[in-house]
């Protein structure tokens, strides 16, 4: 065992995974936390009940600026299964599935449990954790190999290597303000361009205010030149503007588009899609279209729509002229979203790009830059979308930075 310990930074999810499996080899591991309890996104995710995995996922659903056969390669190298073995074995978090949404929480539905039970996996396997440390520098030491590790008390720290795993600038509450992208752009790394992903949307003048509450599971298309983006699930309206999962995980077109003609952001507000409402509304020769409307919509929403179609609330489906029924199928179909911004960094889940993947080895996560530095997790350049997938992407990459540092 060499004097000097693998030295992480950053008590969040990649971070504390990292420090696990590093030690398990053995190896003296110094973990540093800028706050005083860490782990705090871990702490409010899922609304406080930590989606902590998917039951299933798709590789194809994630976003990067980099390689996606990269990305690939780093998220599969810890299969789905084991990482749900190791925390129902190693951990002791047992894992329940939520049948709806395909997304595991802890059993006991408590985020907390899920962080704690990760730091006394980390005590038990010999990790030295600091809080209030917050580390401002990182530079390779004279001798070939070693590291300095400086926080902003100036207390230096020598380290055998360094695993940066900061976060990325989503929620600086919970700690993570991109002081470790600015380490890792010192010592050499490229920065793809951050962005919020995963936010809610604002509309200007707050238009659908009046529907502030009303929530129900839409489709959303974000068409794009090149990759289009589409989601299912929920959609709620807000005060200010849109949220629920389908609205974040569209997010990210929205807001690096340049404006709002830039970007439309499509609704099909129901499952039926415009042919299937062509021939409903075609079927119905009674009755209001409103009644049919509600039918399949939440009933304060299917009156706000009959009016932007501008069609009167007292037609019946028989009496719609072809224009009425050829703008209603539009808005009940493709329903462009008057999105004008977004609520930006505080509350956006997750930070889009960061350091390019193809600058660390994607099995060991090392520094091709920097031999001897690691990174993990938010840092990089990708995130998933809602569902357990940014998790996943934390302990993947978090695993591997790990064992490869031990295996240095
Ligand atoms: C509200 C919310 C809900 C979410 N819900 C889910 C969910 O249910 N499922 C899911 O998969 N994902 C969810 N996410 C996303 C998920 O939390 C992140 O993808 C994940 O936490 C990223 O892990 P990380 O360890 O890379 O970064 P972080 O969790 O941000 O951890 C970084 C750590 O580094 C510390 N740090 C930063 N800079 C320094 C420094 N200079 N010195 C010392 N320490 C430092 C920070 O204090 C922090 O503890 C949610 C995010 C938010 C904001």
């Amino acid at each position: 065992m060499g004097a000097e310990p693998i030295v992480v930074i950053g008590a969040g999810a990649a971070g504390v995974t990292a420090a696990i499996f590093a030690a398990s080899t053995g190896r003296r591991v110094l973990l540093l936390e800028r706050t005083r309890d860490g782990g705090r996104k871990i702490l409010i995710s899922g609304g406080g009940r930590c989606n902590v995995l998917p039951a299933e996922v798709d590789p194809a659903r994630y976003v990067t600026e980099s390689s996606p056969n990269t990305l690939r390669k780093m998220l599969l190298s810890w299969p789905l299964p084991e990482q749900r073995e190791f925390f129902e074995r190693e951990v002791g978090t047992r894992l329940a599935l939520e049948l709806e949404t395909g997304k595991l929480f802890p059993a006991s539905n408590k985020a907390r449990d899920v962080r704690d039970s990760l730091y006394a996996l980390a005590w038990r396997r010999g990790v030295e954790m600091r809080f209030d440390t917050s580390v401002e520098d990182v530079q390779p030491a004279g001798t070939e190999g070693s590291w300095r590790v400086r926080s902003t008390d100036q207390v230096e720290v020598a380290a055998s290597s360094v695993i940066v795993a900061t976060g990325g600038l989503s929620v600086p509450a919970t700690g993570s303000d991109g002081t470790g992208l600015m380490i890792a752009k010192r010592l050499g790394h490229t920065l793809h361009p951050t962005y919020p992903a995963l936010t809610p949307l604002l509309a200007a003048g707050a238009p659908h205010a009046p529907l502030a509450g009303v929530s129900l599971e839409v489709s959303i298309h974000a068409p794009a030149r090149k990759n289009g983006v589409s989601a299912r699930g929920g959609f709620l309206f807000t005060h200010r503007g849109y949220s629920g999962p389908a609205v974040l995980d569209v997010s990210h077109m929205a807001v690096r588009a340049e404006g709002r003609a830039a970007q439309p952001i499509l609704v099909q507000w129901s499952l039926l899609d415009a042919a299937a409402w062509e021939r409903t509304l075609a079927g119905a020769s009674t009755g209001l279209v409103v009644t049919l409307l509600r039918r399949h919509l939440p009933d304060r929403l299917a009156g706000a729509l009959l009016e932007e179609a501008g069609v009167p609330g007292d037609r019946s489906a028989a009496q719609l002229r072809r224009d009425e029924r050829a703008r209603l199928v539009e808005t009940l179909t493709r329903y462009s979203l008057p999105w004008t911004g977004d609520e930006g960094y505080k509350k956006a889940e997750v930070t889009g790009g960061g350091v390019a993947l193809g600058e660390v080895d994607p099995r060991t996560l090392e520094s091709r830059v920097r031999p001897g530095l690691f990174l993990c997790g938010e840092i990089l350049d990708a995130f998933g979308p809602i569902g357990g997938y940014n998790f996943l992407w934390a302990w993947a990459t978090g695993r591997a930075a790990g064992r490869g540092a031990a295996a240095r």
